[in-house]
């Protein structure tokens, strides 16, 4: 079964009166352990489809439905309980929780969600190794580097092993260096089996994901796989 799957997904905002269909009939399903990459111009589209997908904004009409349950006529608090269970978020800034360490905003989500502590502190720690943070736990996100703050983002994002993890222009406030750190650590998660969903504009981003979903005025244009660089000819 797949993870995501929309059905003629349709979503028009109301701009002061004059509607803007930001998504026209988009059909698209994510299989388990793929890393799909949604692009396409400004304007396109792209987080939109993130946010509906993540269940943090309502369609106008169409289906959004995540490990077969669906989740547009669900309830907000049914809704919001699936948020913090099974979809991960990162964004392009990072809104870490200030007053709280490094530490302590990784294991916030797995309390939240009603974890034991022991095993709260378990998946932190090890979200801290995994991600090359362990040194930094104790800081506050105000002491790292953007880079890093976006890491802690991830392992607060992946805390409670969600079924997709949601990102939206990761790395659209990072440097190339840290970008490049970012992008690693999401291949890395991705090869540990994780299925990732992720928006970017930029085409070098692409590469580390198995297939591109193209948006272009709303509707999917292009939905094909990726040739890992190695076995391009
Ligand atoms: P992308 O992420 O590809 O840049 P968006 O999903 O942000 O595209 O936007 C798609 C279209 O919907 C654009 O025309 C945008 O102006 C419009 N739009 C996005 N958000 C809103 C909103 N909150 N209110 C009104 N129009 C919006
Ligand atoms: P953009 O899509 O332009 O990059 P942001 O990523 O800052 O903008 O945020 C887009 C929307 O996602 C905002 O409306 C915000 O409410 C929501 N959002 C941002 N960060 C989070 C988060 N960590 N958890 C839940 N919702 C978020």
């Amino acid at each position: 079964e797949p993870v995501i799957r929309t059905v003629d997904l349709t979503k028009i905002y109301n701009n002061g009166g004059v509607p803007v269909a930001a998504l026209r009939g988009v059909d698209l399903e994510v299989q388990p352990g793929e890393f799909v990459v949604i692009m396409g111009p400004s304007g396109s589209g792209k987080s939109t489809l993130a946010h509906l997908l993540g269940g943090l904004d309502s369609a106008t009409s169409g289906e959004v439905w995540l490990d077969g349950r669906r989740l547009d006529t669900m309830s907000e608090s049914a809704r919001a309980v699936l948020r913090r269970t099974k979809i991960g978020f990162v964004f392009q800034f990072f809104n870490l929780i200030a007053n709280m360490t490094v530490a302590d905003n990784v294991e916030l989500p797995s309390l939240l969600a009603g974890v034991s502590p022991r095993e709260a502190r378990e998946r932190r720690e090890e979200l801290l190794e995994t991600l090359g943070l362990t040194e930094r736990a104790d800081a506050a996100p105000s002491r790292l580097s953007g880079g890093e703050q976006q890491r802690v983002a991830l392992a607060r994002a992946l805390a409670n092993r969600p079924s997709v993890l949601l990102a939206d222009e990761p790395t659209g406030n990072l440097d190339s260096r840290n970008a490049q750190q970012v992008l690693r650590l999401l291949d890395k998660v991705h090869k540990s089996g994780q299925t990732i969903v992720m928006v970017t504009h930029e085409a070098r981003l692409a590469s580390l994901a198995d297939r591109m979903i193209y948006l272009f005025d709303g509707q999917v244009a292009d939905d094909a796989p990726i040739e890992p660089p190695g076995r391009r000819t």
